[in-house]
């Protein structure tokens, strides 16, 4: 897969972009370039394994530089490119949007500028190949009522500074497709966890704060519900997308694994007292409730059926068979969230993507 192809990949450092990465080196012969301005959420401790492999190189880089990119689009000449590159916490965005709307909106514009560029320049039949795969989310599509799911065709409805910055960049995406004919495939994709993903997102932010038996915080009554994917699931489904999506198409990935807040908040509790017994009695004990997020999402659900049907990808793991391995790989990866907290983050930020 792949075969002499040079693949960038945005924001590898970060939680998806490194699985992509990951993979990309594992399962295919893709030579990867990272680029990465290396933000409070990006580190490469996120790919122990890449710095020693013929096929990786990393480039510090912020997205908004256009020369920059220009420079790597000549320095590489690659024949894919995968975004992932944002800021992407959706409390951070209600508190400072501003760094939402320079990386995910004017980021997203320089880079498809430097994208066309280059389009522009390949040999037709390395034209007609080339992509930029846009990996966006389901927030996009605003909060669902009790029934029904989000498709291709759901419209646009975010409510969240978050939302609305990956909105826009969608549409950008869309409109360099529509209007200078750049290939480019998007993905919307539900709620993701996993290994490396940083602690101040819903799940290691409680699996972090349960080892150590401190308060567990949730939001209003906790029963928002979310659609999570294991993040190998996305990374094996961005990759297929890559290979064999089609041009100017979207497509909805999601695990259908919907579960309330406070479900997964508990499931951790339990997974920890028997992994880790606490000192302090059932970590259920800890759980607080707090105020609610403004402009908080209710339900979000994915109908994956266009990728399943077409591409053939589904996802393999379920959520309490991830649940559960995502916890063991917190517990024995001490080193890697402990370092983040060390170096100021303070974990006092409620977590719930
Ligand atoms: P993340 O915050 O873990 O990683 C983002 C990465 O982008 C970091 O490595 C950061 O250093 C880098 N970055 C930020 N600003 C940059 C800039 N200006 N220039 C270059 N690099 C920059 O995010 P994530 O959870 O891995 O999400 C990756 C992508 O997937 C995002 O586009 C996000 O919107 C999307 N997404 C995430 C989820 C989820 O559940 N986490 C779900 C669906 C879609």
């Amino acid at each position: 897969r792949f075969d002499k192809q040079t693949i960038f990949v945005t924001g590898g450092a970060g939680f998806i972009g490194s699985a992509v990465i990951r993979h990309l080196l594992a399962d295919t012969n893709a030579s990867v370039v990272n680029i990465d301005k290396l933000t409070y959420a990006g580190s490469l401790s996120t790919l122990p394994g890449a710095p020693g492999n013929p096929r990786y190189a990393f480039e510090k880089q912020c997205i908004c530089d256009g020369p920059g990119l220009r420079r790597l689009f000549e320095k590489y000449q690659p024949d894919a490119v995968m975004h992932l590159a944002a800021e992407s916490h959706v409390d951070r965005s209600i508190d400072g949007p501003a760094e939402f709307i320079k990386t995910n909106i004017v980021g997203t514009f320089t880079l498809l500028q430097e994208c066309l560029r280059h389009w522009r320049g390949l040999s037709a039949d390395k034209r007609d190949r080339f992509r930029l795969l846009h990996v966006s989310t389901d927030e996009v599509f605003g909060s669902l009522g009790a029934e029904g799911l989000f498709t291709e065709t759901t419209p646009y409805a975010p409510n969240s500074p978050y939302s609305a910055s990956k909105a826009s960049s969608d549409h950008l995406v869309r409109a360099w497709r529509e209007t200078y004919e750049l290939p480019t495939v998007v993905t919307n994709c539900s709620n993701n966890y996993g290994p490396y993903q940083f602690p101040e997102k819903l799940i290691p932010h409680m699996i972090v704060r349960g080892l150590a038996e401190q308060s567990l915080p949730v939001y209003g009554d906790g029963k928002q519900i979310r659609d999570w994917l294991y993040v190998e699931d996305h990374a094996s489904a961005l990759t297929l997308v890559l290979e064999r999506g089609r041009a100017g198409e979207t497509y909805n990935i999601g695990g259908s694994n919907e579960r309330t807040n406070l479900h997964v908040v508990e499931r951790i509790c339990d997974v920890l007292d028997r992994l880790v017994p606490g000192t302090r009695g059932p970590r259920r004990n800890l759980i607080s409730f707090v105020a609610d997020r403004p402009g908080h999402d209710r339900r979000y659900a994915i109908d994956a059926t266009k990728i399943s049907r077409e591409l053939g990808w589904r996802a393999r793991e379920d959520f309490e068979s991830g649940i559960e391995k995502t916890i063991h790989w917190f517990c024995q990866n001490r080193s890697w969230w402990q370092e983040i907290i060390d170096h100021g983050y303070d974990g006092s930020r409620v977590g719930l993507n």
